[in-house]
């Protein structure tokens, strides 16, 4: 539908053919050989792995699966067979060495739950591999630190697994954020849905907490990229019902984020039925995103107007700008420290929850 303060076109343009642009090979030197495509491989073939990630390598331009590394051979024979991988190119969580003198390997995808996360960048980069290590980017600060001086010493790239920056209705929204709506006065944002027990989602060892690092950290991403600024203050409640699925790791919360001018309300809740939307109220205009940060199916309103936009793979999307910086250079769009700042912030926020009263974030 045609919206008064920006067109569908200029939306397109912005959300889709802007990014497009950005992630798609060729762009502007249309008689060259296109660059060869860049190897990756898939560690931990979970659900995100096999029934988002490994599929999506057909739309990449310039992403390639050429290896996987699981701890379960079936399912690797399994992968081997449906993405015609080379006999040699399944390994397992053992075999570095072999993978360090694989050529064709030129990043490892880390698909595991966030307590290996650390590990399994670390063994990647000595490796001498690039690696796209998968949200939350570890269970702590600390470890954040560590994968990110690790990359730096090895002059190796590392991406934060954070698909919405490269998803149109997303990118769209972050430009009506900077240009139609005026100056932002309130962001809303809610992320939630029922956990069951009995999965590393409820092991705080394996997950780093509960909504909050799986979910909450979408909610947490959505208004720094729509505010487009950094909070200086976090204030935080939780509750959490007494069942066993919550002996260790948190269930709902709700946090305030001080940005410069503007507060973000981010919410989040592994007791919850669906949830995944965010709203921005700005002087001069306002949008809705739900679902917001979806696989699929992503709908946004800006003023009460629904805005028709192409959808894209964004998964591919985003794996195809790692290959695009690691072929032709650039600036990551979801670096390490992209995440390493969510974490810091999910960290106050349960400070601020424990001790009922704000927690400053310098610097
Ligand atoms: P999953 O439970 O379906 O799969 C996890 C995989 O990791 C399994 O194959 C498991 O065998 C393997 N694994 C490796 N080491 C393990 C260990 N020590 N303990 C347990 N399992 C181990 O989980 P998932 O939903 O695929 O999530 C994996 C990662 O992907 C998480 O970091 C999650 O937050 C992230 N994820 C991201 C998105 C997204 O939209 N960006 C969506 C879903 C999951």
């Amino acid at each position: 539908m045609p919206n008064p303060e920006m067109s569908r076109r200029e939306l397109l343009h912005a959300a889709g053919t802007a990014a497009v642009a950005a992630t798609l090979p060729g762009v502007g030197r249309a008689h060259q050989d296109p660059p060869k495509p860049v190897g990756w491989a898939v560690l931990g073939l979970g659900g995100y792995a096999i029934r988002q990630i490994m599929p999506s390598f057909a739309d990449a331009k310039l992403s390639k699966l050429v290896a996987v590394i699981t701890g379960t051979p079936e399912k690797g024979v399994r992968a081997r067979e449906q993405y015609g991988l080379k006999e040699s190119s399944v390994y397992s969580y053992e075999q570095w060495d072999a993978i360090r003198s694989n050529p064709e390997i030129e990043v490892v995808y880390v698909i595991s739950p966030p307590g290996t996360h650390r590990e399994f960048t670390l063994e990647a980069i000595k490796a001498g591999k690039h690696v796209c290590c998968e949200k939350p980017m570890a269970n702590t600060v600390a470890e954040c630190d560590e994968m990110i001086a690790a990359a730096k010493r090895a002059k190796k790239l590392l991406q934060i697994g954070y698909r919405s920056h490269y998803q149109p209705h997303n990118l769209a929204a972050i430009e009506a954020c900077r240009k139609s709506l005026g100056t932002l006065r309130s962001i809303t944002s809610e992320h939630g849905f029922n956990m069951p027990a009995g999965t590393w989602r409820t092991q705080r060892k394996l997950s780093g907490g509960g909504a909050l690092w799986d979910i909450g950290i979408y909610g947490v991403q959505a208004a720094r990229y729509l505010a487009g600024a950094e909070p200086t203050e976090v204030m935080a409640m939780a509750h959490r019902l007494g069942q066993p699925r919550f002996d260790e790791v948190d269930d709902v919360t709700h946090m305030l984020l001080a940005f410069p001018g503007v507060v973000a309300s981010v919410s989040t809740g592994y007791s919850w039925a669906n949830a995944n939307t965010y709203r921005v109220i700005g002087d001069r205009g306002q949008l809705y995103a739900s679902p917001a940060t979806s696989y699929q199916g992503h709908r946004l309103w800006i003023n009460n107007r629904e805005v028709a936009i192409e959808p894209n793979n964004h998964f591919a999307a985003q794996m195809d700008h790692l290959s695009e910086v690691i072929r032709n250079g650039g600036t990551l769009r979801t670096p390490g420290e992209m995440g390493r700042q969510d974490i810091r912030i999910l960290e106050a926020a349960v400070t601020a929850a424990r001790q009922r009263g704000p927690v400053r974030l310098e610097g």
